[in-house]
């Protein structure tokens, strides 16, 4: 019997909808909140490393995802020059073990689809477009009202609502994400026939400009620079902006820059970070994804370990008899330390470039890799 009969689960992002699939998989009672109307809606991509890819194939959806998305095993490194000269090629780790790919990028609202569609077929029960108002506990469960009007009582909550997480708040936690100073462009596009990987350029006006392959007909490309003000731009003077920078870079960005035509694709968000201190519950609502860590995407980490969270606390909630403090103290054992040391090195290799410092950038991703090869 597993530790919890009926769980409510806020947020349907990847800590959400991979908590609600395990335990509904495995017979538990979810509701599953998203405050968004619909989860496929327009959005960017993302880059999925092996320990992300190890995750999706325990959620049951690796076949659909891999023939969504575009798989990798090297990355490149190239120069803000005239012709883009490939300074390195890098293999990237297996790090969800030999049978996976190393790396793949992947549309995020067909991403979103696949988890919510594996979700519904396990039994979940959806419910778009609304939040909890309230959450009030005892010691057997805890009552939710929600915005709907509707109300439920359940013997834990999740709370997966991302970096401002409203659960967060619910449960009287002081907790200020920090800007670390860069912001970053994004386009998604489709794919030119020369790009088949990703590619980081560091250097030239901007701090680093690159693409990932997201599928055989879409990519995503992004340039970070310092954080501004961008909020005052129309979507045409953002694209017009993203367009300017990326004339410093070349070779395949040459293609890439021709595809940038729609300013409806074109985002900007500054990087931020945060890591709350353990234990992530409160009693029978716990927080788990950038509800409670988020690091800059400089390792490209971030979901992935949204992903372990939701790996670790379902394995715990499944295979112990009793949600008790000892199944909260194995939580933080399994996750504190392994997603802090992620933000740690994620905010390590951005400041090295805020600081125009030549770090130990190979030996940094080298010892993440280690980490992260190791089931969570
Ligand atoms: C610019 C940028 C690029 C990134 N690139 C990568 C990358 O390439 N690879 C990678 O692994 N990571 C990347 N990340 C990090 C990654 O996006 C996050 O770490 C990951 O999405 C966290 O997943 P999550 O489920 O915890 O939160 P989220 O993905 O934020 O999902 C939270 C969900 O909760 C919903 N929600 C919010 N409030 C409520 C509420 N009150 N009630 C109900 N629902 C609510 C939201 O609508 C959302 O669907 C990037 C982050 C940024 C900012």
């Amino acid at each position: 019997m597993p530790a919890v009969s009926t769980v409510l689960v806020v947020g349907a992002g990847l800590a959400g909808a991979a908590t609600a699939i395990r335990l509904a998989e495995a017979g538990v009672a979810v509701d599953l909140v998203e405050i968004r109307p619909e989860v496929a809606a327009l959005g960017s991509g993302i880059t999925l490393q092996g320990n992300a890819l190890r995750e999706l194939r325990t959620l049951g959806v690796w076949e659909q995802a891999s023939a969504a998305g575009y798989a990798f095993d090297v990355t490149g490194i190239r120069a803000p020059d005239p012709a883009g000269s490939v300074v390195a090629e890098i293999p990237d780790a297996r790090t969800g073990g030999p049978d996976l790919p190393a790396v793949m990028g992947m549309s995020r609202p067909e991403l979103a689809r696949i988890l919510t569609d594996r979700a519904a077929e396990v039994g979940v029960k959806v419910r778009l477009g609304t939040t909890h108002t309230e959450l009030r506990q005892d010691g057997a469960g805890v009552d939710v009202a929600f915005a709907d009007g509707s109300t439920g009582r359940y013997d834990l909550v999740v709370g997966a609502d991302g970096l401002r997480s409203w659960t967060r708040r619910a449960l009287g936690i002081e907790l200020e994400t920090r800007p670390i100073g860069m912001g970053i462009w994004r386009a998604f596009g489709p794919r030119p026939a020369s790009v088949t990987r990703t590619d980081l350029y560091y250097g030239g006006p901007s701090f680093i400009a690159g693409y990932c392959p997201t599928g055989e007909d879409s990519l995503y490309a992004y340039i970070v620079e310092p954080a501004q003000d961008r909020s005052t731009l129309t979507p045409e003077e953002q694209l017009a902006t993203m367009r300017r920078l990326a004339e410093a870079y070349h070779g395949p960005w040459d293609d890439v820059r021709e595809t940038l035509t729609d300013p409806s694709r074109v985002n900007y968000t500054w990087f931020e970070t945060h890591v709350l201190p353990a234990p992530w519950n409160r009693g029978r609502v716990v927080l788990i994804g950038d509800a409670a860590h988020t690091c800059p995407p400089t390792i490209a980490q971030g979901g992935a370990q949204a992903l372990e969270d939701a790996y670790a606390l379902t394995d715990l909630l499944l295979t112990r008899p009793v949600l008790d403090q000892d199944l909260w103290d194995a939580f933080t054992a399994r996750r504190f330390d392994r997603a802090r040391t992620v933000v740690e090195a994620s905010n390590q290799l951005a400041q090295w470039q805020l600081d125009h410092v030549r770090g130990d950038i190979p030996g940094l991703m080298r010892s993440v890799a280690q980490l992260v090869s190791q089931p969570a």
